[in-house]
């Protein structure tokens, strides 16, 4: 009864985590069978404080939030919401703290070199499709659970520059104009040097819209 009853109260919670929002790639309108996320070694509580340190010494605000475990395999444990790391960035949700780190550090410093460097602009806004998200990789149905599902990945999707310009993933990548494939191609291959698992256009079609960066096994960068 009691399992009966947790279930009944975290199912809802799940559905509206899994509500795709913005142009979030291929959406996932029911719940669908995941093969286990294989065992990972333990997060545990000294990690937990010194990766919280490493946050705030950073340069991110953040606030902590409570351990969840989802049906289907799904969390959200030793995850924070970023609330500034020095620029607006859409979409935020649930952030395992090494990924959060990873990802304060990748805006502040390889983001705006890259920006100056090829796009003569600073960033002041980051687009991304979200973090938490229960469904198995790339959506499809058998594959084993996503990073997603762990808190443990994020999707960027564009960038808005202080002279008005937008880089998108989808239309820049492969656009016209040069520059702006390498702005995309640097802060792709700085993505490489601080997270686990970096995936972009040139991956897969699923990816043809945004940059998916996770914690989990790696190194994998394409
Ligand atoms: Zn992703």
């Amino acid at each position: 009864m009691h399992r009966l009853r947790a279930l009944l109260i975290v199912t809802p919670l799940i559905l509206i985590s899994c509500v795709p929002s913005g142009h979030r790639p291929p959406p996932v309108r029911r719940p669908v069978p995941v093969r286990p996320a294989p065992a990972r070694p333990a997060y545990d509580a000294a990690a937990r404080r010194q990766c919280l340190s490493d946050l705030s010494a950073d340069g991110a605000r953040y606030t902590l939030l409570p351990d969840r475990v989802f049906a289907g395999g799904c969390s959200a444990i030793g995850t924070v919401q970023l609330s500034d790391i020095g620029m607006p960035v859409s979409n935020l949700g649930a952030m395992t703290c090494p990924l959060a780190d990873a990802f304060t550090r990748w805006t502040r410093d390889a983001t705006q070199k890259a920006a100056i460097a090829w796009l003569d602009s600073p960033v002041v806004k980051i687009e991304s499709f979200g973090t938490y998200s229960c469904r198995p990789v790339n959506g499809v149905e058998g594959n084993r659970l996503s990073e997603h599902g762990l808190s443990n990945a994020v999707d960027i999707s564009g960038f808005v520059l202080a002279n008005g310009r937008r880089i998108t993933v989808l239309n820049d990548w492969n656009g016209p104009d040069q520059y702006a494939r390498n702005f995309l191609r640097a802060v792709h291959d700085a993505g490489c040097r601080r997270f686990h698992v970096v995936l972009g256009p040139d991956a897969n079609a699923f990816h043809r819209n945004h940059l998916h960066f996770d914690m989990g096994r790696g190194p994998y960068c394409r």
